[in-house]
């Protein structure tokens, strides 16, 4: 047995070590405090001073089955010792690499059958933005470069996802300028529908649209990227006519739709893939996160068959990363995706998620609460210093998530005027009476001036 002495440390020791050497991200090293996690049972979490969380953010939105399943522990070390690593590279393959394709496929919508592996959502896109363009490229159009997004919205941190992401946090000046040909159009918000001159927002947003590819020139743009809700901005559900309508457009102009289901794949919302939901009808559709529910950093990117046609045509992609197609990731997602199927996880994330939201409902009564929104098991809370104007609701000190978990032990998400929801979907019905008292209790607390009481 290998010695594990570091597992003997005291959370103390845990925590001194972590803040001399883990580079965390998004955090400001002005704050000390560490949560180390040692443990993880269905929705509840155990840090190195044994205390117990309810989890109400899966992490990063990432973990469906919830934590601790012996199952995938076993398929894990099985696949380990039949096949750890090779490459997929050129004509290599493995078995579950292929067999995880096939499964892939059957869930995609029709005519998405095409699979590129990755090793999370970032990857998925920087894949994308190059097969979409590939596509283009080998089809005889290779000047459509220009890719849409949406303000606000996120696609991870590599160059090409940078750049199509509109959360500005992450623009830091030093990063340089990213990719070319990138355009953000405005996102649909219905909260806030002072933003969109007095007209129906759809309405507002496709008009857009259209000047924009007006003005950029249809023939030169390859995609338009997007996600089913802006998870980023506490579950942003857009009108149920927005994303049919764009798709009109963008297929009108021969655009290609890029479905950024990093958080919303296998089941989020309440369907294996939410933008086929919504009427995305997307061509390609990235994937990661909840495909392993975390039990392995993993991705996939899933392509129309024209798409994966031409992109491995002439040379091939002249992209891939060293762990594509992992055996044992490959291995873990399809024992995650049997357990979403053999204990019908997905078809209660619906009514799981109304739940959660009605739970929530008597939050509005309070005058610093703006909007409860969300779809399926991905909440959001917006906070608003003024009910009028809606102006954005400050913080001060410890925001909502830091009071949640140190004084009610659940873990939810807060970031500015926004706290986000999205626990494992095994959560119990109880437990979402627990989360859901704790975040009434918490706001039952805050003070006009970003405090909060006791
Ligand atoms: N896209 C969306 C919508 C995400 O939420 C994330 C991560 O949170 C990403 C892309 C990037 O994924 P990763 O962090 O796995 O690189």
């Amino acid at each position: 047995m290998t010695k594990q002495t570091e597992g003997t440390l005291s959370a103390a020791a845990l925590a001194d070590l972590d803040r001399k050497h883990v580079v965390h991200p998004c955090l400001d090293s002005s704050i000390t405090d560490r949560v180390v996690m040692v443990r993880g049972q269905g929705s509840r979490l155990w840090d190195a001073n044994g205390k117990e969380y309810l989890d109400g953010s899966g992490g990063l939105s990432v973990v469906t089955v919830g934590h601790g399943r012996q199952e995938l522990a076993e398929i894990a070390a099985q696949q380990m010792q039949e096949l750890a690593y090779f490459t997929s590279f050129w004509q290599f393959s493995n078995d579950k690499a292929v067999i995880l394709a096939k499964r892939l496929a059957e869930l995609a919508p029709s005519g998405i059958s095409k699979v590129f592996y990755t090793n999370g959502g970032s990857e998925g896109m920087e894949t994308a933005i190059k097969a979409a363009r590939l596509h283009h490229y080998r089809t005889g159009q290779p000047q459509r470069k220009w890719i849409l997004s949406r303000e606000y919205s996120y696609h991870g941190v590599g160059y090409g996802g940078l750049t199509v992401t509109g959360a500005e946090y992450y623009h830091h000046p030093s990063f340089g300028s990213g990719i070319a040909n990138v355009h953000h159009l405005s996102a649909p918000y219905p909260f806030h529908k002072e933003r969109y001159d007095g007209q129906p927002i759809t309405d507002y947003l496709v008009a857009e649209l259209e000047a924009t590819i007006q003005r950029l020139g249809a023939e030169n743009i390859a995609a338009m990227v997007g996600e089913s809700i802006i998870s980023h901005k506490a579950a942003l559900v857009a009108p149920d006519d927005y994303w049919p309508r764009m798709r009109a457009v963008l297929r009108r102009h021969g655009i290609l739709m890029i479905a950024d289901e990093v958080v919303t794949g296998f089941g989020r919302t309440g369907t294996w893939f939410a933008s086929e939901a919504v009427g995305m009808e997307p061509d390609i559709i990235v994937t990661a996160k909840a495909i392993t529910s975390g039990y392995m950093p993993f991705g996939a990117v899933l392509m129309r068959d024209d798409i994966g046609d031409s992109v491995a045509s002439e040379n091939g992609f002249a992209h891939g990363f060293t762990y594509n197609g992992h055996p044992v990731a490959c291995a873990v997602a399809l024992g995650t995706l049997s357990i979403l199927e053999e204990e019908s996880l997905i078809s209660d994330v619906a009514r799981k998620g109304n739940l959660l939201r009605a739970q929530l409902a008597p939050l509005l009564e309070n005058p610093l609460v703006g909007e409860v929104r969300g779809i399926g098991l991905s909440t959001g809370i917006e906070f608003v210093a003024d009910p009028v104007k809606k102006t954005p609701f400050t913080f001060q000190g410890g925001g909502l998530a830091e009071i949640l978990r140190e004084d009610y032990g659940v873990i939810g998400r807060g970031v500015g005027p926004l706290a986000i929801l999205t626990p494992p979907f095994v959560i119990t019905d109880d437990e979402i009476g627990r989360m859901t008292d704790a975040v009434k209790a918490a706001v039952a607390r805050l003070r006009p001036d970003g405090r909060f009481r006791g």
